[in-house]
């Protein structure tokens, strides 16, 4: 899954971006409201962290622009004495909100609801033959047995199942799986999934030769 963060605070920024990384998610970041807009409308992130109060444009009014061509789910930042402004954001668009100083937690809980509710599977386990994908845990079972896998393996399992049935091109998993700065590694892919075969199954995973890759049954 990759992310777009946009926050002003630089140590938030920098703090927020490594424990989200450290999470499996790739992860772009911006600075101001105008550099924030511009990278939501024009990469197809798997959801955006916004904060409100940022220069040059503000959270609300990069959100009600996005709004007009794109559905990308939004988790807002927002300050603890202003619920008007929680409101507001609600109000155009936003997915949902966390109150700053907010719990690590609860934003990584509320940002995997809102990717949940937005790829149409509600579900909070995915079952693919012996294998079993837990969402809200990130955890993966086979027959039963925990499987460890690295946070970039997850990932890639993680939105196999999510298009189960689906061929999932390599751009498309370059874009969902790798931030803007580590794109160009171009066979870190099949490293991940040789790995993941090695735990799940060959079978787990299909290659369709110069496409991509699919999660069948
Ligand atoms: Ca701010």
């Amino acid at each position: 899954m990759r992310l777009l963060l946009v926050e002003d605070e630089p140590e938030l920024l920098r703090s927020l971006a490594k424990a989200l990384r450290e999470e499996g998610y790739a992860v772009d970041t911006a600075e101001d409201g105008e550099d924030g807009l511009y990278k939501a409308t024009t990469t197809d992130y798997d959801a955006i962290v916004l904060d409100g109060m940022l220069p040059r444009m503000d959270g609300w009014e990069v959100l009600k622009e996005l709004r007009r061509t794109r559905q990308t789910p939004v988790l807002m930042l927002t300050a603890r004495d202003r619920s008007t402004d929680r409101v507001r954001g609600l109000d155009i668009g936003a997915d949902d909100y966390v109150v700053k100083p907010f719990d690590l937690a609860e934003l990584f809980a509320r940002l995997r609801a809102i990717i949940r509710r937005r790829t149409q599977q509600a579900k909070a386990r995915i079952e693919i033959g012996d294998v079993a994908v837990d969402i809200p845990s990130r955890s993966i079972t086979l027959a039963g047995e925990a499987v460890t896998l690295t946070a970039r393996e997850y990932a890639l399992v993680e939105y196999l199942a999510l298009h189960r049935g689906e061929l999932v091109t390599r751009t498309i998993l370059y874009e969902h799986l790798f931030d803007e700065n580590e794109s160009s590694l171009s066979n870190l892919l099949d490293v991940h999934v040789s790995n993941i075969r090695k735990k799940l199954g060959y079978d787990f995973i299909t290659t369709r030769r110069g496409h991509g890759y699919c999660i069948e049954q």
